[in-house]
């Protein structure tokens, strides 16, 4: 399967340092989207481990990435994450989310997800969430007790309910099977493009900009116009 693909990470205009973290492995079809978190420089470091081991994982487990595959590296990235933290002071605490989209030679896509960055499929125009959120406010919404769109802007919408690293909280990994087909784009980011924007404005621009890195480039824009509160991180992969 042929990728056309694009990723960008940006400070944004508030945070003084850039926690997430970025993974592009085209050739592989690996893909994998960070979002840090910890005092000091610990978030960086957080999800620069994440990646690095999800990385390491799956390039030895072979091209054809089983869902047991994913899950197995993302577990091994949290214990990384976890013993990093328990040997350093400084680090001590730090914890990241993880999305991670893997594209099979045949063009079978799985994605596997910690914390509250996410993976959406844009196709014919509608923009379709793979990953639900594993946050306070998410629960919320599955409550009925806020709208997803009380829960975007809520003041406590970046409230985590499982990440790496983090071991007060059971780690919730899931592992997600999308249909995928030729022309179908796939979005990982972190929630420094879904709080500021909404998914209309992400499939607004998605169907101006049908080239991966014109629309990478113009989301990371769009959400620095919106106030760019918080780090941008995102990967566009369009199956040719
Ligand atoms: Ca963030």
């Amino acid at each position: 399967m042929a990728l056309d693909f694009a990723g960008l990470t940006d400070q944004g205009r508030v945070r003084a340092r850039n926690e997430d973290a970025l993974l592009q492995r085209p050739e592989r079809g690996l893909f994998a989207v960070a979002d840090g978190m910890g005092g000091h420089a610990a978030g960086d470091v957080a999800s620069r481990i994440a990646v690095d081991v999800i990385d390491e994982r799956l390039l030895a487990a072979g091209p054809e990435l089983s869902g047991d595959a994913i899950a197995g590296a993302i577990r091994a990235a949290h214990d990384a994450v976890l013993r990093a933290g328990r040997a350093e002071a400084e680090l001590a605490g730090m914890g990241t989310t993880l999305t991670v989209l893997a594209v099979a030679p045949d063009g079978a896509c799985r994605v596997g997800h910690v914390g509250d960055s996410r993976a959406y499929r844009f196709r014919d125009g509608a923009l379709e969430q793979i990953t639900r959120d594993q946050t306070w406010v998410q629960a919320q919404v599955d409550a009925g007790r806020l709208t997803p769109e009380q829960a975007r802007v809520h003041p406590f919408a970046a409230m985590i309910t499982s990440a790496l690293g983090i071991d007060a909280s059971p780690l919730d990994v899931q592992v997600h099977e999308p249909d995928a087909r030729p022309g179908d784009v796939f979005l990982l980011c972190s929630d420094g493009l879904t709080g500021p924007l909404r998914d209309d404005e992400i499939a607004a621009i998605l169907t101006r900009h049908p080239a991966p890195d014109d629309a990478a480039r113009t989301l990371v824009e769009a959400a620095n116009e919106a106030g760019g509160p918080d780090n941008i991180t995102v990967a566009l992969v369009r199956l040719e």
